[in-house]
């Protein structure tokens, strides 16, 4: 739907939108740098998506692996959200002191069969792969043979699985991508929960928090579409509601790939946030605006229009 079609459409909207105030959305930086044009995108939508629902918006900083983030970039973070006016409703939750519900969530994941350990390293499963002529990768990750499914045979637990096994086909609704499928078993295999490090692994970690926050609608970058239905599958086997998902645009740079620290992305100006909230918003469809004090209310109505929930 068009911008200009947005004043036909308010006064049906309304009541959609008005009866939905049990939303509760969040944007879940890793602080691995500041934010900058792409990763402002989801800061944006989530927030708007969330105020166009009368709901509650909140900040998670998901710094669960360590070894990624940059020590007091949660703060710049932080900063940065706070100068575009874009305040978690909480203080916002650190993935690092969660730990132990990460564990918990695991321990019943082993109990109920759906969690084995592993003893293989990145070499056993290139061995493996090869021994059974076929090397199967994806995004860079090799597809794990299911080596360890029935059992270490002598070998010590260094990380431990999900078993994908049975009913591993998931079909979604993504809010912007529509109709989406993924045979998790066939194209993933069955993925890491707890590395051989100690460190949960986020697909874990962002099913319990999601869950433990009541996030009722995950509003992320597209690049993310991919992890749902590994996400799908482990709420499933919690026990927890799965929320709706809307992936949005990605910013990509000069090479076509997603905008990254990598190819180029600078970190968001704190003085100059309409500059940056612009430039977000126009990957959401939304129109420049020239008042930084009322850009948020007319991106507000603009997204009631082009981004209403389904039900
Ligand atoms: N922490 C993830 C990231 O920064 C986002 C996770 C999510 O939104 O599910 O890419």
């Amino acid at each position: 739907m068009a911008i200009q079609d947005c004043m036909d459409c308010h006064a049906s909207l309304a009541m959609t939108l008005n009866s939905t105030s049990d939303y509760i959305g969040r944007f879940a930086p890793s602080p691995t740098g500041p934010l900058h044009a792409g990763s402002l995108v989801a800061a944006l939508a989530s927030w708007l998506d969330a105020r166009a629902h009368d709901g509650r918006w909140l900040v998670r900083i998901e710094d669960v692996d360590r070894t990624r983030c940059l020590p007091g970039m949660d703060q710049i973070i932080l900063q940065q959200l706070a100068a575009c006016g874009l305040h978690s409703d909480q203080p916002p939750r650190y993935q690092s002191r969660r730990s132990a519900h990460y564990q918990q969530a695991l321990g019943r994941l082993i109990t109920s069969g759906h969690a084995y350990p592993c003893g293989c390293s990145r070499r056993d499963i290139e061995l493996a792969l090869q021994r059974s002529g076929q090397i199967k990768a994806r995004h860079g990750e090799l597809i794990y043979p299911g080596t360890c499914r029935a059992g270490l045979q002598g070998r010590l637990a260094r990380a431990w699985r999900f078993r994908t096994a049975d009913q591993s086909l998931v079909h979604w609704q993504d809010r912007r991508l529509g109709a989406q499928v993924q045979d998790v078993a066939v194209e993933v295999g069955d993925f890491i929960l707890k590395r051989a490090d100690g460190c949960f692994a986020y697909q874990l970690a962002v099913v319990v928090d999601d869950a433990d926050q009541g996030i009722t609608d995950v509003v992320r970058g597209e690049d993310l579409a991919d992890n749902t239905a590994r996400q799908m599958l482990l709420q499933r086997a919690l026990g927890v509601t799965t929320p709706r998902y809307l992936h949005t645009p990605l910013v990509l740079g000069a090479n076509g790939e997603k905008l990254s620290k990598q190819n180029g992305a600078r970190a968001m100006d704190t003085r100059q946030p309409l500059a940056a909230l612009n430039q977000a918003a126009a990957v959401l469809g939304l129109t420049p605006q020239q008042v930084a004090a009322d850009a948020l209310a007319h991106w507000l109505a603009q997204w009631k229009c082009l981004y209403n929930r389904a039900p």
